[in-house]
């Protein structure tokens, strides 16, 4: 299906902005990043090429391979997945330019270790964790604020802001209160004096609800590559 790439990729830049625009926002203020991990290398290209620049992967493996065979292109590659410690290196090796899961300060002080090792800075978000799924990862609330204040201490990890994954729903209404607490949870720790402006919600079936709660990057594969991301 030759053009459909394209067309996907227009059809959620169109959501975007309605749902910019219904909540007072500036569309060019919201990053779309296109989950690439179902995705062939030939897709992410064709998205590429319809001007996509923001790709996500989810395993550090995959996303290494990924990127080899596409280096030729000016990609922006960010890391969305759960980190285990022994990846650590690995992740920062590939020099996404933000990885959206810490969810530990082990994590943190190991991918500090590995960013201070390789002699650059690695910006990332935490990931908050606001429902009970034992299959969820990230930090719990409570915890938030003294993994924050070990950010504060560390020289190569830069924390620009939040990420959370709500319960899977069809119907994208139930993630609202998900979206409006992590931002609640940003605006707290901000009144503590930490910065952070970056807001990492919403997915194909929410994103235009996390836009209205003020999302500043929404991650998106399945409207953009299909269930599968066949080509
Ligand atoms: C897969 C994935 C997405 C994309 O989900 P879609 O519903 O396909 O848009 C977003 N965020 C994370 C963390 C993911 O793992």
């Amino acid at each position: 299906m030759s053009g459909g790439i394209e067309g996907n990729i227009g059809a959620v830049l169109g959501r975007i902005e309605r749902a910019a625009l219904k909540s007072g926002r500036k569309a060019g203020d919201i990053m779309l990043l296109a989950v690439s991990k179902t995705a062939s290398p030939q897709l992410v290209r064709e998205a590429f090429r319809a001007g996509q620049r923001h790709f996500a992967e989810s395993r550090v493996q995959e996303a290494r391979a990924k990127m080899k065979e596409l280096e030729d292109l000016e990609i922006d590659w960010q890391f969305i997945g759960h980190l285990q410690i022994n990846k650590a290196r690995a992740a920062v090796g590939c020099g996404f330019s933000l990885i959206h899961s810490v969810d530990s300060k082990k994590l943190l002080l190991e991918l500090e270790r590995e960013a201070a090792r390789a002699g650059r800075v690695q910006r990332a978000l935490l990931e908050v964790k606001l429902s009970p799924e034992e299959t969820k990862h990230g930090v719990e609330e409570e915890g938030l604020m003294e993994l924050l204040i070990g950010s504060g201490k560390t020289k190569h990890m830069k924390i620009e802001g939040l990420m959370t994954i709500p319960p899977y729903s069809d119907r994208p209404e139930d993630s609202r209160p998900y979206f409006r607490r992590l931002r609640e949870l940003r605006d707290r720790a901000e009144g503590e004096g930490f910065r952070l402006p970056e807001l990492s919600m919403g997915m194909s079936n929410d994103f235009e609800i996390a836009i209205e709660e003020g999302s500043t990057i929404v991650r998106v594969g399945t409207a953009i590559f299909g269930e599968r991301g066949q080509a």
